[in-house]
């Protein structure tokens, strides 16, 4: 026991020499150590050993001057520098010279640096030029070439794949160069021992996924011996980020299955049975039997549900939801609901309300617009437990909304909702009852394994049955006159159209106009009293939005003209054609979303998405891709990859995604294999008690202070 207690003691204290502040590594010194620390962030030798290199300089590789080509990328060439000279004036004062091999004369060019130029480099020497080569004038050239004196003893030792680091510009003007933080490494690495990056992998996972050590990977990533060498140090190393990531959200999954107390729904009641038999609208689609079915499951078990619903834009979440409520009613316990917007609040409450209208069960609407005793009414009734089914917007995480008895929630398009939000709902009662989250869209599996990587995922990947799919066009401006004509064939055969205009981020006066100029003409075209148009857009109050958007859904008005607010959710089967305005101006998922809100019923639908003819190469990518599929997970992984993964909403803040290697884009198969390898681990040992798990469990403690699961925890 007590060697155990002295080893411990000796682990925990002894300084590591990663630690040693970064201005006593050789070459650097004080006045360095402040630049590298401003810059790039790096202060101690730690630090450095993590700053990695974009790419390398194959130092073998030198190419004649005739061998660049107009495609040539970076290349390195030896040759005589034959001349160097100042030329031009003030902004374009700039140091060419010549470099000479027999091949040809390359042109070496700097705009800044001159003085140090001048000061290291000697017409008549030879020298190794490495940079991104161009053509000007039928001549090529590098500008700010990284240069050295072409002598062969320097490398005695060294690698032959040179690191290139990341650098600034400051640290450039400083002679800190991409190229010369290699030799700072280079004096770091020997003074490094294997104790001073232990492996926390166990044994079996590098032998059976075929990982380096660390200890060789941190040396071959900055040096490695060959090409080969440094894909593998570089798999290891994203493979440990990817794999700490699976490990901590499993393990929270893992943990709340073994461990998490939650409400039992023992019984598949009467409520639910009378629904089902006599109310059910239509035949559920087996994805949605099968999530139903999954969350009953879950329910029944004792631990708490925490799960994710995944389904296209129309697959038919909402039945899911009502269905899994009643399941919560029939063993006893509230329910409510949480949407992002009043209007889908409402939408909501008003088709849930329908569908229960002759059962015993009571609905009430709760938004911000509920006020006064309507208000005081809908309270005593969730705390007094009379209540079953709350439907609201974030009105219902406020504290004064307070339940006898809730045990399911249900939040629907939750990429608005941050996790704190959820948190609030579960304090709302003694355990915290099940939660089912539904996306509005689909997410790519591996930002799903990322952001939701700590709940159950459910996907519905059907549409219910009759569903034509909805065409989809490309129409430029000058076309928009057949565009209206069509809309009006449509409208005359007793059909609705959306008409969206962009909210135009710079300016929503400037969105507003855009939106009004749009309703000007589409009146003119439209007039009342054959026809009657709805408006709904930010400046409008709740209930004027209301008011307008009612009208649309029961149909007194053929037309809805609005800006994205009734972007999700939004239920109108009889609505065939959705026209976006500016099309390029929005983004894929939003695209999609609009979309859906057509081909909710049996008519054939359309899309049109209008835009001028000057069009950025992503917008063409975008608008190309909708109108070839209607397949929400495939555009969701398009999405991703021509918007990166930081850029999709709610996922820049969550840290979650601060990968410093490894890519949810370029890494799928990476990252599943780390999760799997962490499902594996965990199933014999979700505590990390073996052995063989105490390193791994030290490391995960010693990146726990990131907040973001263990909020969910
Ligand atoms: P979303 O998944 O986008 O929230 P909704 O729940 O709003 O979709 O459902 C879209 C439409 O499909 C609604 O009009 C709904 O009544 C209908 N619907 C849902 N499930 C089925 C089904 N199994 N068969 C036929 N229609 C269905
Ligand atoms: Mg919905």
């Amino acid at each position: 026991m007590s060697v155990f207690c002295v080893k411990l003691y000796t682990i925990s204290t002894l300084p590591s020499i990663l630690h040693t502040p970064i201005e006593f590594l050789k070459g650097v010194g004080p006045q360095r150590a402040q630049w590298l620390r401003a810059e790039i962030a790096v202060s101690s030798y730690g630090d450095l050993l993590n700053h990695f290199p974009y790419r390398h300089i194959d130092k073998t590789r030198v190419y004649p001057i005739s061998s660049i080509g107009a495609s040539t990328e970076a290349v390195q060439v030896r040759g005589i520098l034959t001349d160097m000279q100042e030329v031009g004036e003030r902004s374009g004062r700039r140091l060419v010279a010549q470099l000479s091999d027999g091949t040809g004369v390359l042109e070496l060019v700097w705009f800044q640096g001159i003085a140090w130029a001048k000061k290291n480099l000697e017409v008549g020497h030879e020298y190794l030029a490495y940079g991104k080569a161009a053509w000007f004038k039928s001549t090529p050239q590098i500008t700010h070439p990284e240069v050295e004196a072409a002598v062969e003893e320097n490398r005695a030792g060294q690698s032959l794949l040179e690191p290139v680091y990341p650098v600034t510009e400051k640290l450039k003007s400083r002679y800190i160069t991409a190229r010369s933080l290699g030799k700072l490494v280079l004096a770091l690495l020997p003074q490094i021992g294997p104790d001073d990056v232990p492996e926390f992998l166990p044994a079996w996972v590098l032998k059976q996924w075929q990982l380096v050590p660390r200890f060789e990977a941190y040396h071959h990533i900055h040096f490695p011996p060959r090409q080969q060498a440094y894909e593998q140090a570089l798999r290891r190393l994203k493979f440990e980020e990817l794999f700490l990531l699976q490990l901590k959200l499993n393990q929270v999954k893992f943990k709340r299955h073994q461990y998490s107390k939650g409400f039992v729904f023992a019984v598949v009641g009467q409520h639910f049975n009378t629904f089902y038999a006599q109310h059910l609208p239509f035949a559920l689609t087996n994805a949605q039997k099968k999530v139903v079915k999954e969350v009953r499951q879950d329910c029944g078990r004792g631990f708490q549900m925490n799960r994710l619903l995944q389904g296209d834009v129309g697959s038919g979440k909402t039945i899911v939801a009502l269905l899994c409520m009643l399941l919560a009613i029939d063993n006893g316990f509230q329910t409510c609901l949480m949407a992002p917007t009043e209007i889908l609040s409402q939408q909501h409450f008003t088709s849930i309300s329908a569908l229960l209208a002759n059962m015993p069960i009571t609905v009430a609407l709760l938004t911000g617009s509920v006020k006064g005793k309507a208000r005081k009414a809908i309270l005593k009734q969730a705390e007094e437990g009379h209540l079953h089914i709350l439907i609201g917007t974030h009105a219902l995480i406020e504290k004064e909304v307070q339940f006898a008895k809730l045990g399911f929630v249900v939040i629907d398009e939750q990429h608005r909702f941050g996790v704190e939000q959820r948190a609030k709902l579960w304090k709302k009662s003694a355990l915290p009852p099940h939660v089912l989250v539904m996306t509005a869209t689909p997410i790519p599996r591996t930002l799903s394994m990322t952001m939701f990587g700590d709940l159950d995922v459910s996907i519905m990947d059907e549409l219910p049955p009759g569903r034509q799919p909805i065409t989809t066009v490309h129409r430029y401006e000058s076309s928009r006159a057949n565009v209206l004509d069509f809309v009006r064939e449509q409208v005359d055969q007793g059909r609705q159209c959306y008409i969206i205009f962009p909210l135009i981020e710079e300016s929503e006066t400037l969105a507003y106009e855009n939106l009004m100029r749009g309703y000007e003409n589409v009146k003119a075209f439209f007039p009342e009293p054959k026809y009657w148009i709805s408006m709904v857009h930010g400046r409008m109050s709740a209930d004027e939005k209301d008011v307008n958007m009612q009208r649309f859904v029961r149909g007194e008005t053929n037309l809805m003209v609005s800006t994205t607010v009734i972007e999700v959710g939004v239920n109108v089967p009889n609505s065939t054609v959705m026209i976006i305005e500016s099309a390029e101006k929005f983004g894929l998922s939003q695209l999609h979303q609009l979309r859906g809100r057509v081909g909710r019923g049996s008519q054939k639908s359309y899309c049109v998405l209008m835009t001028g003819f000057k069009l950025s190469a992503d917008a063409r990518e975008r608008i190309k891709i909708m109108c070839e599929t209607n397949d929400g997970f495939k555009i969701a992984e398009k999405d991703m990859e021509l918007r990166g993964p930081g850029d999709i909403e709610g996922t820049k803040q969550s840290g979650l995604l601060n990968f410093k290697l490894a890519s949810i884009i370029n890494d799928k198969e990476l990252m599943e294999t780390a999760k799997l390898v962490a499902e594996n681990l965990l199933n014999t040992d979700v505590e990390l008690n073996l052995p063989q798990h105490q390193a791994l469990k030290q490391r995960l403690q010693q990146q726990q202070n990131k907040s973001y699961w263990s909020q969910i925890a």
